[in-house]
Parts: C-alpha cells; sequence; structure tokens
C-alpha cells in the first residue's frame, strides 16, 4: 500500500509548481547533501543583454554586431538571444550563413561573407588558435569575435539574478545542505554571482562533460546531490545526478529527464521541495 501521506506531499508540492515525477524522488531527495546549480536561467535569469561593444581596430560597433548577429541567428541560447536582440536595436541587417555550426559549451563556428567566423568564449578562441593579445579583463560574460583566425573583438553581456536566488540559497544553508554552482561561463563572472548569493562552491568555465565530472566530484565529498539546471548543455548532469531538478523554462530534453520539474522557475522552489520531501512519508509497505 501507499501511505497516505505520500500524496498528500505531492499534492503539496503540485500547488507549489513543484511536479515531482515519482515517489523515488522524494526518497532520494531526503538524503541528498549538496544542491548543485547551474548559473545562467537556474540562478540567474538567463535574460542577457549587452552591455558594451568593443570591436578590433579595422572593425566598427555595427560590423562586428552583423557578425555576431549572423552567428547567432539561429540559436536559443540565452547568450545568442541578446546578440540577436541587440542588432535587432541597431538595426543592422543580419546575415544568412552558408554553413553554421554550434559547439555545446563553446559557441558558434560559421562561413560568412566576411571570411570564416568565430563566436564565443576563450576556449573557442584557443581551440581554434586565435590570438587574442590585447584583451581586457572580463566585465560579465564575454563573446569573443574571429574573423579568418583573427581576434575581431568582444562583445560584454550581462545577466541579472533571479529575485528570489539569495533567500532561496541561503534557506539551501540553514538546512545543513551545500549550495554548489557550476558554469560554463568565465571565471570573474562566476566568482560574482556566487558572491552575490553566497556560494563557496563554485565551478567555471566547464563544458558540458565537465559539468558532469565536477558534480561526480562533489558527490564524493560531500554526499548525494539534487542537480537543478534549464538544460541548455545540462543533460548529461541532470541524469547523473541523485535527484535531477529542471527549470520548467527550461528545454525540453531536460524536463523529460528530470525527476523533478519547478514550473515556475523559480529558486525558492529548491528549499520548498526539499521540506515537502522531509515531511514526506514515502515507505510503502
Ligand atoms: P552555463 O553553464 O552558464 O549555462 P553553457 O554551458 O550553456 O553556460 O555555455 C558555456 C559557455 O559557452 C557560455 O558562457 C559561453 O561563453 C559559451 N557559449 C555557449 N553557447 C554559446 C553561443 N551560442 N554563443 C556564444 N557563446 C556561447
Ligand atoms: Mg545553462
Amino acid at each position: 500500500s501507499v501511505p497516505l501521506a505520500f500524496f498528500s506531499g505531492i499534492g503539496a508540492a503540485s500547488k507549489l509548481g513543484i511536479l515531482f515525477k515519482g515517489g523515488l524522488s522524494i526518497e532520494a531527495l531526503k538524503n541528498v547533501k549538496a544542491i548543485v546549480m547551474d548559473k545562467t536561467g537556474t540562478i540567474t535569469e538567463g535574460n542577457f543583454s549587452v552591455q558594451e561593444i568593443s570591436p578590433e581596430k579595422g572593425f566598427t560597433d555595427e560590423q562586428l554586431i552583423t557578425i555576431a548577429a549572423s552567428c547567432e541567428f539561429s540559436s536559443t541560447h540565452p547568450i545568442a538571444v541578446s546578440i540577436v536582440e541587440k542588432a535587432r536595436q541597431m538595426n543592422v541587417s543580419i546575415e544568412k550563413a552558408s554553413s553554421l555550426s554550434e559547439i555545446s559549451g563553446m559557441g558558434i563556428k560559421a562561413e560568412l561573407s566576411s571570411g570564416d567566423v568565430l563566436c564565443g568564449n576563450k576556449a573557442l578562441m584557443k581551440a581554434h588558435g586565435v590570438s587574442m593579445e590585447n584583451v581586457k579583463d572580463p566585465k560579465g560574460t564575454e563573446v569573443f569575435i574571429a574573423v579568418n583566425g583573427l581576434y575581431a573583438g568582444s562583445i560584454s553581456i550581462s545577466d541579472t539574478l533571479k529575485p528570489d536566488a539569495v533567500s532561496a540559497i541561503s534557506k539551501i544553508r540553514s538546512f545543513g545542505l551545500t549550495p554548489a554552482m557550476l558554469t560554463g561561463d568565465n571565471a570573474k563572472s562566476a566568482a560574482d554571482i556566487a558572491q552575490n548569493v553566497g556560494i563557496s562552491e563554485v565551478r567555471s568555465q566547464l563544458m558540458p562533460d565537465d559539468k558532469l565530472s565536477a558534480l561526480k566530484d562533489i558527490r564524493k565529498k560531500i554526499g548525494p546531490v539534487m542537480f537543478v539546471g534549464d538544460g541548455i548543455n545540462d543533460a548529461p548532469v541532470l541524469a547523473g545526478a541523485d535527484v535531477g531538478a529542471a527549470m520548467g523554462t527550461g528545454a525540453d530534453a531536460a524536463i523529460e529527464a528530470a525527476d523533478v520539474v519547478f514550473m515556475n522557475s523559480s529558486v525558492e522552489s529548491i528549499p520548498q521541495s526539499i521540506t515537502i520531501a522531509k515531511n514526506t512519508n514515502t515507505i510503502a509497505v
């Protein structure tokens, strides 16, 4: 038989927009010791906006944003969306690339009329041997652009914290659990966000597969983990956690793979789901 409390736990959760896919995930959630979160779209809104365009000599702001937006045009990554939005505001026309590929955790490679273009992070530039000598310290998330193997400039974008991130993460700590953050973003941007919300366990510049090894490492050090992500590039970690939770605004594949879905995408759903799990008796005999 299934105890009544099990159903009442599911019911209490669903009123808060928390969907447990089964009793096993409630049981597993009782035992987690660390809450590992993705940065973009989980702790932050995932609504980036362009702050600054810094072209190298030979390029204008308009040219740089045109090249970047032509690369990002068909990507659904929040970084891509912000760049295309800026191009629209600046009224530049976006070119249709003759070939285009998205490299998960790195950025975009495209063939445009201006040549072979790269648009993404330092790892992408490094992988293609682009030398970047005069790059300033990052202000936020930096997107670098190279044309025909030469560095052409950068675009600084920034994201905002979700309004409930600080309070939710402080609740997680008050439960005696360790909050941790994993991100593909640069170390400076990761450290800024982590410090603002009170997370000291931070790993940055991670590729999607590195996220899984970081998760396993935290699991070994601290104990069973809940991973919370929006699913963009996070599918491997979601599947590898003791409890995988997806934000409702996340990718469909993530929502499908998750044990728990936070329909309203709030960070407060994390401590709420833990409280509900602890108050729910799922031991059926
Ligand atoms: P996060 O861990 O913050 O959710 P992702 O794993 O999705 O980030 O991406 C990691 C990094 O890869 C981003 O911070 C960015 O530097 C780069 N990146 C990924 N996709 C794109 C893209 N479409 N355009 C530019 N950069 C990208
Ligand atoms: Mg992400």
